[in-house]
C-alpha cells in the first residue's frame, strides 16, 4: 500500500497576517537542534515510503548545512520513481540550495508565490515582492527543476476579479506544472482576522469570491492545468502525488510540532511547541499531544469527506474496498437527497452499461465543497 512521509520545517522569518499554522522565529541553534531530533527520528523510521513531503513553515529558511544534513537523513528511503517535495518561499531560495536539492534527489519544489502583485503581497504580510517571485521560479528552472508547483491566494478586501486575473495570467504564464489556489479565510487569532474584527478591513462579498473561484475553473483548464482536486490544478500526469496519497486516505507519517500520522484506523496529532518537541524527545516523553482510534464507520465518513473534493470523486467500487461499507450505508438519511437537490452533487455514469457507479462534485458543488464534505461527516 502507498503511505508517505511529512517533515515539518516549523520555522518562518516573519509571520504573515493571515496564517495560523504554528511556526517559530528562526534561529540556526533552535533548528540545529531540532533537525538533530529530526535525524535521529528518520533513523528508527525504516519503511517505505512512496513520497516525501518536507513543508512548513519555511524550509528553505534553514542554512545550506541544515539542509544537508536533513536531506542526507532521507538518503535512505529515496526510491527511483518516488515524489519528493519541497516548499520553498522567495525570500530564502538560491542556486545553491537549488542544486543540493536536486543533488539530494528532491524533484518537485512548491514555491509559495501568492501573488505577482506587491500590494496584495504586503496586505498578506507577506516578506517577498513580486521581482523576487519570479526570480525564485526562473531560479528553480535553471537549477533543472522540471516539477514546479505555485501556490497562490485569492480574496484579499482589496482584490477585484480584474486583478485576480491578472495574477493568474502571471502564474499561468511561468511554465510551471502546478498551481495551488487557496482563497483567503480569517483565521481565528491571526493580526488579519483581528483587523476584520476591528472593521479596518472588510472581507470580499461572497458573490466575488465566487466569481473569481468560477473564473480560475475556466481559466487555467484553458491554460493546460486540470483542475483535479478543489484548490489544485496540474499540467497531466504532474499531479501531487503526495496529496492524492492524503485523498485516497493512504497513511502517513508526520514528523515535527503539530504534524499528524495517519495509521491503522488511528490519527495522532504531535505537540505544537518546537522546544517542547525537542524537549520531549530527548527526555524520551511521548510527542503525541492527542490520539484518536477511528471507528471503522468514523474513517469511512472522514474517507467520504476527503475524496469528494477531488475530480474524480468517489467511486462506489473504490469506497468498497477501501473501507468495507457501501457508500450509501454510512450517510444519514436523506444526506444524499438533499445534496441532489441543491445541484451539488452528480453521478459517475459508466460510458458502457450507463450504470451508475460513483458521485462527483458538480460546478456548484465545486463552490460548496466545504458544505458536501460536512454532510457526509
Ligand atoms: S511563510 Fe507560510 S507558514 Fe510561515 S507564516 Fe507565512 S504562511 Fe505561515
Amino acid at each position: 500500500m502507498k503511505s508517505a512521509l511529512y517533515i515539518h520545517i516549523p520555522f518562518c522569518k516573519e509571520k504573515c497576517l493571515y496564517c495560523d499554522f504554528y511556526s517559530a522565529q528562526y534561529s540556526e541553534s533552535l533548528a540545529g537542534s531540532y533537525i538533530s531530533v529530526i535525524l535521529k527520528q528518520l533513523q528508527g523510521l525504516n519503511q517505505d515510503f512512496s513520497t516525501i513531503y518536507i513543508g512548513g513553515g519555511t524550509p528553505s529558511i534553514l542554512s545550506l548545512n541544515l539542509l544537508d544534513k536533513l536531506l542526507s537523513g532521507l538518503k535512505k528511503f529515496l526510491k527511483s520513481d518516488m515524489e519528493f517535495t519541497i516548499e520553498t518561499n522567495p525570500e530564502s531560495v538560491d542556486s545553491e540550495k537549488l542544486k543540493l536539492f536536486l543533488d539530494k534527489g528532491v524533484n518537485r519544489i512548491s514555491i509559495g508565490v501568492q501573488s505577482f502583485d506587491d500590494k496584495k503581497l504586503k496586505t498578506l504580510g507577506r516578506i517577498h515582492d513580486a521581482r523576487e517571485a519570479m526570480e525564485a521560479i526562473e531560479l528553480s528552472k535553471k537549477a533543472g527543476f522540471k516539477n514546479i508547483s505555485i501556490d497562490m491566494i485569492f480574496g484579499i478586501s482589496t482584490e477585484d476579479l480584474k486583478a485576480w486575473q491578472a495574477d493568474l495570467a502571471n502564474v499561468a504564464g511561468c511554465a510551471s506544472q502546478h498551481i495551488s489556489c487557496y482563497s483567503l479565510s480569517y483565521e481565528k487569532d491571526t493580526p488579519l482576522f483581528r483587523m476584520r474584527e476591528k472593521n479596518r478591513i472588510a472581507p470580499l462579498d461572497n458573490e466575488t469570491m465566487a466569481e473569481m473561484y468560477r473564473y480560475t475553473m475556466s481559466y487555467l483548464p484553458a491554460k493546460g492545468f486540470n483542475h483535479y482536486e478543489v484548490s489544485n490544478f496540474a499540467k497531466p500526469g504532474f499531479e501531487c502525488a503526495h496529496n492524492l496519497n492524503y485523498w485516497d486516505n493512504n497513511p502517513y507519517i508526520g514528523l515535527g510540532p503539530s504534524a499528524v500520522s495517519y495509521i491503522e484506523s488511528g490519527r495522532s496529532e504531535n505537540v505544537a511547541g518546537v522546544e517542547e518537541y525537542i524537549d520531549r524527545y530527548e527526555k524520551g516523553v511521548s510527542l503525541i499531544a492527542y490520539r484518536e482510534n477511528l471507528s471503522g464507520v468514523r474513517m469511512a465518513k472522514e474517507a467520504a469527506a476527503v475524496k469528494i473534493r477531488t475530480k474524480q470523486g468517489i467511486d462506489y467500487e473504490w469506497f468498497k474496498n477501501k473501507t468495507g461499507f457501501d457508500f450509501e450505508d454510512i450517510l444519514e438519511k436523506g444526506v444524499l437527497d438533499e445534496l441532489f437537490k441543491d445541484n451539488l452533487l452528480e453521478y459517475r455514469i459508466d460510458k458502457v452499461t450507463r450504470e451508475r457507479t460513483g458521485i462527483v462534485l458538480t460546478e456548484k458543488g465545486f463552490l460548496f465543497s466545504d458544505t458536501v464534505s460536512s454532510a457526509f461527516l
